[in-house]
């Protein structure tokens, strides 16, 4: 392929495109570093050039080149993924809709924005207006709308509203397809489930519609255990209170709390922390459910208070991980769904010992409140990682493996039907994000 007459071509249509080799290395990954298998995996793979679009029409000049030319084109938003979605495994071209900026219109109630918005910059706004985001990751003050939609599936307000998949939680998605004369497909409701989490390979989004819900004075707080039962108990109560309004329930069991460098005055050896946040409007019933479980409220803050330097959602969901990666980068992590089964978490902790480390987050399937573990765990090799998830799955639980850049071989199994004819008829070349949706 001769790059430099593409990238020509793109220019003189007034498109940014990038050649430089360590810019294109740098927009060609993501967090898949978490994961040891992925790295190695994905070593090497870059785009051969990247491009910026401002606009939809700006998106249609790159699609309409890539099919002329039949290159592989892979969507990148703020890339902070995690399995490596964002990583162009055929090389082609990285289209970048960061710069895709607009919030196209926010109401009571309803956000349409254009795919590179923050989800941060969103939530901000929506709050001066009284409203706020159902779900978010905690990486939302880096992250896009459209790479939330494309590549995550929920965050803090999981407690609530489960995630991206369920009904109503992404009201309508505007998707381009990757034709010779690209459709625009506006997809509301179930429609848009093939896309939802489709890590791009089917159609690109342009204009996204989020609901919101009504905001809420919340307060942030760290509830301390001196075991890890009680400290399970407490948080499944607390998310089954129906007076108490929480969007963030955690379990970091001991000793992962030590990794939080920033927390570390608050760090006693042994400790089971509980993260939570809590409608300020129900603080008191909180501190006496607290007390009442003889659980030790070690910290806690109104996020909005000016000057705070801890934001507690960012020691939550994959930023445990993170920071703990930081101290030890021989970590890795898994993701378990242990729905309400506590016994299969005590019996793990029992078998593995200090290799694995109980990081569960409470999140709402199908209105149950469920126990979703991403556990720390002490990598030794792959081997050994096969091990332990097969473990788990022989206790009961369900693991959506994070080691892999395959839809379907991750956290969407099996792969419905439906979401493969969609691929072809929006992707009939099979050039987005080759290679991610099966291997
Ligand atoms: C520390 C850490 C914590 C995290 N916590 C969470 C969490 O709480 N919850 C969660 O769900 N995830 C989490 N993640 C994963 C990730 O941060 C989120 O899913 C985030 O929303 C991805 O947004 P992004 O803009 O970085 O997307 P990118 O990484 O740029 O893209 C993600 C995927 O979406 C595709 N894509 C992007 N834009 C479009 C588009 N317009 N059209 C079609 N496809 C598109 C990309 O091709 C890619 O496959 C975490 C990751 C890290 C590193």
């Amino acid at each position: 392929m001769d790059w430099s007459a593409i990238a020509a071509s793109l220019t003189t249509q007034g498109l940014e495109v990038i050649q430089d080799p360590q810019q294109r290395k740098k927009l060609s990954t993501d967090y898949a570093h978490f994961s040891p298998i992925l790295m190695a995996q994905l070593e090497g793979k870059q785009a051969d050039l990247v491009v910026l679009a401002r606009s939809e029409p700006e998106a249609i000049a790159v699609i309409r080149c890539c099919v002329a030319n039949q290159i592989p084109l892979t969507v990148r938003g703020a890339g902070t993924g995690n399995y490596g979605q964002c990583v162009p495994l055929e090389g082609g071209i990285v289209l970048d809709l960061s710069p895709m900026q607009r919030i196209i219109s926010l109401e009571p109630g309803r956000a349409v924005v254009e795919p590179g918005v923050k989800l941060g910059k969103l939530e901000q706004q929506a709050k001066q207006m009284g409203w706020e985001l159902r779900l978010l990751p905690s990486t939302y003050q880096t992250a896009t709308v459209g790479g939330f939609v494309s590549g995550g599936s929920t965050g803090m307000g999981a407690v609530n509203y489960g995630t991206l998949f369920d009904p109503g939680n992404v009201q309508s998605l505007t998707v381009l397809t990757m034709e010779a004369e690209p459709q625009r497909l506006i997809l509301s409701g179930e429609a848009a489930q093939p896309v939802i989490h489709g890590y791009g390979t089917n159609g690109i989004i342009t204009e996204i519609t989020l609901p919101l819900t009504p905001a809420l004075p919340w307060r942030e707080a760290i509830v301390s255990f001196t075991n890890l039962s009680s400290a399970i108990a407490f948080a499944q109560n607390l998310a089954h209170q129906d007076g108490i309004v929480s969007k963030e329930i955690s379990i970091q069991a001991d000793p992962i709390p030590q990794y939080f460098s920033s927390l570390k005055s608050y760090y006693q050896p042994g400790a089971h922390w509980v993260m939570v946040i809590v409608s300020e409007l129900d603080w008191l019933a909180f501190t006496q459910l607290a007390k009442a479980s003889k659980g030790e409220i070690i910290f806690e803050q109104d996020p909005q208070s000016p000057g705070k330097k801890i934001n507690l959602i960012e020691f939550n969901w994959n930023h445990t991980t993170l920071l703990a990666r930081a101290v030890d980068p021989s970590l890795t992590y898994l993701q378990v769904f242990f729905y309400r089964d506590v016994e299969q978490i005590l019996a793990l902790a029992k078998l593995f010992k200090d290799e694995i480390m109980f990081h569960i987050e409470i999140m709402r399937i199908q209105g149950q409140m469920c126990l979703a573990g991403f556990p720390l765990v002490k990598f030794i090799n792959g081997d050994r990682l096969e091990e332990i998830m097969a473990a788990h799955q022989n206790l009961g639980a369900r693991i959506a493996n994070p080691h892999t850049y395959s839809l379907a071989g991750g956290s969407v199994q099996p792969l419905p039907e439906s979401q493969l004819i969609f691929k072809r008829q929006v992707d009939p070349l099979n050039l987005l994000n080759p290679g991610k949706l099966t291997d």
